[in-house]
């Protein structure tokens, strides 16, 4: 029922998607015999940020799991990513509120993207179920964050 709402509560057209095939929420579908969404379908007018002049940032497929606020902010340092709204209305925000391209904290790292469980966040130029992630290096990074953290107390 929870995959069921969170593919009703966004746009999650997968045959479109760059992340079509290697996406955390499509699998989680797939594991739990999910074939068909038994609610109502919100269709939200969301919008697609490219103003970064790497990555992109499609508002359609965030599921609003956090990640790439804790990765920026845990590992990267930057704190790009937080989340304005309530409920219904929740949506990522970078730097103060304003396009990605313009949020001077991001060092364009992609730490974010490769967090991301779904197309929400891609590399610019990439095609429908084009997108890899990277997720081994998330976590050897993640790994020497940890040791130099307990090694610095
Ligand atoms: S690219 Fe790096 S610095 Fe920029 S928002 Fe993503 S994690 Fe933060
Ligand atoms: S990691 Fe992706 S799905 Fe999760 S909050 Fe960030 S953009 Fe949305």
């Amino acid at each position: 029922m929870i995959v069921e709402l969170l593919f009703a509560e966004g746009n999650h057209v997968c045959s479109v998607c760059v992340a079509n095939g290697n996406c955390e929420l499509q699998d989680l579908a797939v594991e739990v015999g999910m074939d068909h969404v038994s609610l109502a379908y919100q269709f939200p007018e969301r919008s697609v940020d490219i103003s970064h002049e790497r990555f992109g940032l499609d508002f359609n497929r965030c599921v609003l799991c956090t990640r790439c606020i804790r990765v920026c902010d845990e590992l990267e340092g930057a704190h790009t990513w937080d989340m304005a709204g309530r409920g219904h209305h929740s949506h990522l925000v970078s730097d103060l509120n304003q396009p990605w391209g313009e949020a001077s904290s991001c060092t364009a790292c992609g730490k974010c993207v490769n967090a991301c469980p779904t197309g929400a966040l891609f590399p610019r130029g990439t095609t429908v179920g084009e997108l890899q992630r990277d997720h081994k290096r998330l976590s050897y990074t993640a790994m020497a964050h940890h040791r130099r953290h307990h090694e610095s107390h």
